[in-house]
Parts: structure tokens; sequence; C-alpha cells
């Protein structure tokens, strides 16, 4: 199914009119929550729609995986900038120094104008309506523009958001990556791009013209480093979990694990039970597709690649259908095999044993920072040899994909995973402009500072030094 495209030469009037009318009416706290709590209530009550939607672009996901991850964690986020919209709004005072004295400042909290944002496939309503809730908590107005791979969820947002907001405030623009291309050309005010790094590359330079500020949510290869300590089994339990959600359809499902050596086979071996135990049989309608035949052939490709290279490649089970690709182990792929080039993103795990923590530490080193890094070690001292030595984008220590859940942590990634963060203050904050305002005083020492100098050459002594 095809959505229809919005023409390239309505982007640019769009958005002038959506800037027209934020100008004439920027939205205060009460139009905030109100806009928060409609879109809330409307997605609830759509839950099923969006998990059909969802399911019928990917061929199928399961209805709890999309009520996990686009809805419950959606309305979580519309909570939480509902319950402290009012907090962050208000000013801060902060301090002048005496030499200013007696003027006061305050540092303020203002929206920008019209937020735009740019969201992928994976998880196609989460990641366009977080980032546009948060743009509207922040007192902007959003232009969306959702991924072309999903189109019936493409559709169900544009429904969703036109039952909402009036057009004036939030629109939607439907189109692939000429769409795309031209939109993230425009000269937003603040630009929230979620997707692949070779994009996230030609969005900067798109916006590089106007100085667009940027939020670049991207991927990479998250590594997971299962320490000498860590039980296996419930190593094993938590990557799969990780790894097979969305069919690991997701930017911070761990991509490949990291194990000492003695003990891979027996971790290969644990992996494999839990995937039969979850999966088998009918269990594996359980099993997310693979959203398309391209990504599809992209991941047979590189098992092919791995199986052309004699390296141990491992169906964990026996699937039949279109869609669906067996959850599989790489045994020890060399940095030349296609699986270790490219972020994953699919069901195929790479099992690579290391002999001493540091080796393993150098070998996540020696690659772009990560989206996401997870340590498995009760011993305390060595996950923090393992945080002091690497830099990722987020981590999760003895699980995975928790930490972009928890309430209390902005999201994002660092250098080739990403820039900026978002969710809860952290977004807020990157959705706004730190106004600084300094309110000068009827009578101050500062009106006294004025050539000729010579006169009050003690004052200027003083105050300088
Ligand atoms: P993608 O980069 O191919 O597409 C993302 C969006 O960008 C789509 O809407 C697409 O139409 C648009 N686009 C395509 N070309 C464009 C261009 N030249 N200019 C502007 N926009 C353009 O990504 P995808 O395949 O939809 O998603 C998968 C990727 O996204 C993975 O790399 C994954 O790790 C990453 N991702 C990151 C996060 C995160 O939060 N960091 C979350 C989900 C996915």
């Amino acid at each position: 199914m095809d959505c229809d495209s919005t023409p390239l030469d309505a982007l640019a009037p769009t958005l002038a009119r959506l800037r027209t009318h934020w100008q004439a009416a920027r939205p205060d706290a009460v139009q905030r929550r109100n806009d928060l709590a409609r879109l809330r209530d409307a997605l609830r009550r759509r839950l099923d729609e969006m998990a059909a939607v969802v399911s019928a672009d990917f061929g199928h996901r399961p209805r709890a995986e999309t009520l996990l991850a686009d809805g419950m964690t959606v309305l979580g986020e519309i909570d939480r900038l509902r319950r402290h919209l009012r907090g962050w709004m208000r000013p801060q005072r902060v301090g002048v120094g005496w030499r200013l004295w007696p003027a006061r400042a305050q540092l303020r909290r203002v929206p920008v104008g019209v937020v735009g944002v740019i969201a992928p496939w994976n998880y196609p309503v989460n990641l366009a309506l977080i980032p546009l809730a948060t743009a509207i908590a922040a007192g902007n107005h959003v232009y969306l523009k959702p991924s072309e791979h999903t189109p019936r969820t493409s559709e169900f947002l544009h429904s969703l958001l036109a039952e909402v907001f009036p057009v004036e405030r939030v629109a939607v623009a439907l189109g692939d990556a000429d769409v795309g291309a031209t939109f993230a050309a425009l000269p937003f005010d603040h630009l929230v791009f979620t997707g692949s790094t070779a994009v996230g590359r030609k969005v900067m330079a798109a916006a590089a013209p106007h100085l667009t500020p940027l939020t670049l949510e991207l991927g990479g290869k998250s590594p997971a480093i299962v320490c000498p300590d860590y039980p296996l089994d419930k190593a094993a339990a938590r990557l799969v979990t990780g790894k097979l959600f969305n069919a690991g359809q997701t930017c911070i499902a761990p991509d490949y694990v990291l194990i000492d050596a003695a003990r891979r086979d027996a971790l290969v071996e644990a992996i494999r039970r839990e995937v039969r135990a979850r999966y088998q049989g009918d269990a594996a309608q359980d099993l997310a597709h693979i959203i398309n035949p391209a990504q599809r052939a992209r991941l047979r490709g590189l098992l092919d690649d791995a199986g052309g290279r004699g390296l141990t490649v491992l169906p964990l089970l026996d699937l039949h259908g279109d869609g669906l690709l067996a959850p599989t182990l790489v045994i020890e792929p060399g940095d030349d095999a296609a699986v270790m080039g490219e972020e994953i993103f699919g069901p195929i795990l790479p099992v690579l044993s290391y002999g001493s923590l540091d080796e393993a530490i150098a070998f996540v080193n020696a690659r772009d920072r990560p989206l996401a890094l997870y340590p498995f070690s009760h011993d305390r001292a060595q996950v923090e040899s393992i945080l002091q030595a690497t830099l990722a984008g987020g981590v999760t220590v003895n699980d995975t994909l928790l930490h972009f859940a928890a309430t209390g942590l902005p999201f994002g990634g660092i250098g080739p995973s990403g820039m900026g963060a978002y969710h809860g203050r952290a977004g807020f904050d990157a959705m706004t402009k730190a106004l600084p305002v300094l309110w000068q005083s009827r009578l101050a020492a500062s009106d006294l500072l004025k050539p000729p100098y010579a006169r009050v050459r003690r004052l200027v002594d003083f105050i300088a030094r």
C-alpha cells in the first residue's frame, strides 16, 4: 500500500502557515496541557486500531509489542510531560553578581517556533509522537514526516493528529526520501531526526544552510559484554528479550555479544534453549515479521556472506512464512564479515569471545561510539571499569533496552549514534530556548560607567579588578 505523497512544493507553504499562526498565538501552559490531554485520549481510544495498522505494515507484529513499545511508552511520556510542564516553564531566578546589583536576572524557557520531526519505521508511533508531544509541551507547532515504509501507520498518525490539532498547529507530510530531503532543508526552528546514521549525515548537511538546530537520534552497533561472573541463563534470557523484541528491528537492540571465551559455547546453548522455549511452534506468532522484502534480502545477505566465509551460522528455529526470519547466531565473525560491518537491525546475533575484559573493552572502543551498551556483571568493579573506559549513548546494566523506558533518563546517542537527547526534561530543554533576561533597576551604578573615564577612573579600577 502506498500512501499519497505530499507534493514537494506544498512543504514550504505549510511550514510558513505553521509559523505565521505560531507567531500570532504562542501556545500557553493551559493550551499545551489541553493539547497533550486530547492527544492522550485520542491515542488511548484508538490503541486497537494502532496495533492493527502497525501489524499490517509489518506483515505481522505481535499486538503486545506494539501496545508496549508504541502505546504505553507514548502515553507514559505524555503523562510525564503534563505533570512537569508548569515546573519546567517556571522562570528560574539567577544571580547577577555584585557588579550589576541591584539588577535582577532570570532564565526563561521559551518555545522556539516550528519543530520538524522526521520518523523511521521501526517504532512508527513512538518515534513520531514522543518528539511531537515534547515539542507541543515546549509550546511549539509541529510538522511531522513519518516513514514511507509504514504507510498505514503514517495515515493513522495523520488522521489521529487531524482529530486533535487544527492544521495551523500540527501538520503531517507523507512521502519517501525525496519528501524527507526537501523537508530536512526547510528552515525549521528545530529539527528532530530519528533514523540511520547515513541519512542523519544528509539531514545535517541539509540543515546547515539555515543553521537549523538538530536532535539526531541515529543507530549503530550496540554491544553486550557478558562478564565471567554473570549467570549464563540470565544473560541469555535478557539478551533474547532485547534482540527479539520486534524481531531485532530496534535501534538499541544488542547488536552483538562479547562473552568470556571459556563460556562461549555454553552461552550459545543457553540462547538456543531460551529462543526455543519462547517461540517454538505456535508461539512463533509472537515474533514480528521483517518489515519488507528489501530488509529481508539485506538480512539474508548478511547470513549468506557469513556462510560464504565458512563461519558457523546457527538458525535457532525452523520457521516457515514469508515475512519471518529465524533468529540466528553467527559465531566469531571477523571484522571483514558483513554482519560486523553494519548495524544488523534484525534477529541475527554475532557471538564473539574475549580473553580478558580489557580485550572486550578495546574491541568496543575500536569501533564507533554505540547508541547503547549492555554490561552484564554482578561485580560492581567490573561494571565500573567498563563504564569508565567506554562511551555510549546510554547504558542498561544487567539487562537490555530498559534505559529507553526509564522515566527520569534522557535518551540520545553520541558521535555516529546521534547528538542531543530527549525524553522528559531533556527534550523540553532541547525544544525551547533558554532565554536569559536581565532586568535593570531604576538606580544602577552601571549608569556611572561612561566616558569621560578619567572622571570615574577609581570606580572603573575597583569594578574591573
Ligand atoms: P532511515 O534513515 O532510512 O529513514 C528515516 C526517515 O528519514 C524516514 O522517514 C525517511 O523517509 C527519511 N529520509 C530518507 N532519506 C532522507 C533524506 N535524504 N533527508 C531527510 N529524510 C530522509 O531510517 P529507517 O530505515 O526508517 O530506520 C532505521 C534506522 O533508524 C536504524 O539505523 C535505527 O538504528 C535508527 N533508529 C534510531 C533510533 C534512535 O532513537 N536513535 C530509533 C529508531 C531507529
